[in-house]
């Protein structure tokens, strides 16, 4: 057997279309162009990078991103006084923080400064409390992804085992909340593994969605697999290969050579659940425009 390969790009790409669509209303209609304030503290070539994505990305579909960037030795004081600020302007409907911030500054402290009504990353814990009890919420962007490519892949939920490896707060936790909550997307009965997980294949094997939130590759290989299973790798990683004009390659948590040939669906890395994760901040965005445009 061959999986079918999701396609996360194409994905993408066609709700991109639709949000872009629903911006140009959102504009004709209600003369509101939805805007999104990018927060870069410091100089991590890696969050710049994500940084430049997100803003390309919003301009692509008619997004105004208002770029934000603070030195590495700013304060958690100048932070969030600008946090404020952009809670109070009216042009501004999501607010993202680019993490990980600088050490000496609390990342709790500015999520939580953060108007949960502009959390487009779904990280305030008004929103995780509300995704959790089945509220109307912002749903985080990388979690939120991987439900919509099992939707538009007609993957099966209800019912179903889905096994997620890996307990962070932007990935695995709410990614296992969202496939048990019941609601469509969800009704799977959810095992949510980890690094005390004791004979981790043992679960895996029993998986008929499985998605994989480790950070580590080859976590998961051809052996731990059910024949037929979804699997949803969400990792990426570096590795040194002076093949490559970076001098690494991306991949996964999932031996996606070995694996395709077991699983019914795969993920590739890259090009599954990264395109989706940026698509689902736009998509938060447009959505807290649309209400702030309905107030
Ligand atoms: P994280 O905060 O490092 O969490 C990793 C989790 O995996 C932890 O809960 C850890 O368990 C568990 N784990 C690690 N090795 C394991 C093993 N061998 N067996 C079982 N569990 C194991 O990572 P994250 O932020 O969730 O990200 C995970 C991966 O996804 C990373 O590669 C990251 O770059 C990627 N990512 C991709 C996107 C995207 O858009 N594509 C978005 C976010 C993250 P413990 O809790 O016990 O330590």
């Amino acid at each position: 057997m061959t999986a079918t390969i999701i396609d996360g790009k194409l994905a993408a790409k066609n709700l991109r279309a639709q949000l872009t669509e629903s911006v140009a209303k959102l504009k004709a209609d209600k003369g509101v162009v939805p805007g999104l304030a990018v927060v870069l503290v410091g100089d991590d070539p890696a969050s710049k990078s994500y940084v430049t994505a997100k803003e390309k990305a919003c301009a692509e579909i008619g997004i105004y991103s208002d770029d934000n960037r603070l030195p590495e030795n700013s304060s958690e004081e100048e932070l969030i006084g600008l946090i404020q600020k952009l809670n109070q302007d009216s042009q501004i409907h999501g607010i993202l923080v680019q993490l990980p911030l600088p050490r000496h500054i609390d990342e709790n402290k500015v999520i939580m400064a953060i108007d949960p009504d502009k959390d487009v990353d779904g990280f305030h814990p008004v929103n995780v409390g509300r995704m959790n009890i089945g509220q109307p919420c912002f749903l985080p962007c990388t979690p939120h992804g991987i439900i919509h490519l099992l939707k538009i892949n007609n993957i099966e939920t209800k019912g179903k085992h889905a096994v997620v490896i890996g307990r962070s707060n932007i990935v695995g936790k709410p990614v296992a909340a969202l496939l048990a909550r019941k609601a469509e997307g969800g009704n799977a009965t959810v095992t949510l593994c980890h690094t005390a997980t004791k004979n981790l294949a043992d679960f895996t094997r029993q998986a008929d969605i499985l998605v994989v939130a480790s950070g580590r590759p080859n976590t998961v290989t051809a052996d731990m697999v059910k024949p037929g299973a979804a699997v949803i790798d969400v990792g990426v990683n570096r590795v040194e290969d002076s093949s490559y004009e970076k001098g690494y390659r991306l991949v996964g948590d999932v031996d996606f050579e070995a694996v395709k040939d077991v699983a019914g669906w795969i993920t590739p890395v890259p090009g599954g659940v990264g395109p989706m994760t940026i698509t689902m901040l736009l998509y938060n965005t447009v959505q807290s425009a649309t209400m702030k445009a309905q107030c």
